[in-house]
């Protein structure tokens, strides 16, 4: 058995600023944290997290007035932030600054007076808290059906804007379709669908026609794991989206494949590794990574962080 292992695959910037950020907060502020939504879609990532003591919500009764919480890489609405400040809350921001530009983006088309065609999934997290910046203003689109349908007050001032974890094929489809129909759409300066989304698609969709088969590591309320799978299956090859080794079963497998594997951006490489050692162990297989493309994207802290940090250093 031949593994192709993609690369670049798993924790992308935003995910690494966000685990950083819970990791920096149950060091340096005072327990229990709390976190608004997952703090990444991993079950994995979750439940390690909730075993040392963090608590998830996805209501705000839930937490205790003046405590301290954190807004997952998926972002807010101003709504619950509004909500927050109500509660007293010690707030930490721990969304992804390429989520955020998005927000900026359908703040400042709504306030130029267009209807925002915002292309993604209904219920989530994301797509929520993107919403809430401009209700009034936002339709949202789920499939090239809608994209053909929607209607809007005034032809001439529409925009459109995506989910950062969409399908870079299916986004294309869909915002042809809008572009078909409204000639003067106008869109975002630079791409929604974030680098490590685009990244991962490409690589693999590359190694998928090389592969007989592919595992993408991921849990399956991550959207971006989702559309790997998705990605390799349309090339004609079996495709299981597994949460790590312990989903694997072994008559998937023939000694004689090549079997491709990446892993979701929020995925966890010790999880990559489970599956990579399931298939040595049981097929003897041999490992190439192939680079795709190279990443150097860091993001920093959350500013309410790096001030606690350099006042533990300064004491
Ligand atoms: S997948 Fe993209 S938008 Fe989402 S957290 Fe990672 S870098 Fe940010």
């Amino acid at each position: 058995m031949r593994i192709l292992l993609a690369f670049p695959r798993g924790f992308c910037a935003g995910v690494n600023m966000a685990i950083e950020t819970l990791e920096e907060a149950l060091r340096r502020l005072p327990p229990p944290i709390y976190v608004y939504h997952e703090i990444v879609h991993n079950r994995w990532v979750v439940s390690e997290f909730t075993r040392r003591g963090v608590i998830f919500v996805d209501d705000l009764n839930e937490v205790p007035r003046g405590a301290t919480l954190l807004y997952s890489a998926h972002g807010v609405s101003p709504e619950i932030r509004r909500r927050a400040e109500e509660l007293q809350l010690r707030t930490v921001d721990a969304t992804c600054p390429l989520v955020t530009k998005v927000h900026r983006e359908v703040i400042r088309f709504a306030e130029q007076g267009f209807t925002v065609l915002l292309v993604g999934h209904a219920g989530h997290d994301e797509i929520v808290g993107t919403m809430g910046e401009a209700p009034h203003a936002i339709r949202l689109i789920e499939n090239e059906e809608q994209a053909d349908t929607v209607t809007v007050p005034d032809s001439q001032k529409v925009a459109y804007s995506t989910q950062t974890t969409l399908s870079v094929d299916d986004a294309e489809r869909i915002v042809s379709r809008l572009r078909a129909r409204f000639s003067a759409l106008h869109g975002p300066a630079r791409d929604d669908i974030c680098y490590a989304t685009q990244n991962r698609q490409e690589a693999v969709r590359v190694l998928a026609a090389e592969a007989d088969l592919f595992l993408v590591v991921g849990s399956q309320n991550s959207s971006n794991s989702r559309r790997l799978a998705e990605i390799a299956a349309a090339s004609g090859i079996p495709a299981y989206l597994v949460d790590g080794p312990h989903e694997l079963h072994e008559d998937w497998f023939h000694p004689d494949q090549t079997v491709g594997i990446t892993a979701g951006a929020s995925a966890p490489e010790s999880l990559v590794q489970g599956c990579v050692a399931y298939l040595r162990e049981r097929f003897d297989a041999i490992v190439e990574e192939r680079v795709l493309r190279e990443e150097n994207v860091h993001f920093s802290l959350p500013i309410e962080l790096r001030d606690a940090r350099r006042a533990a250093r300064e004491s």
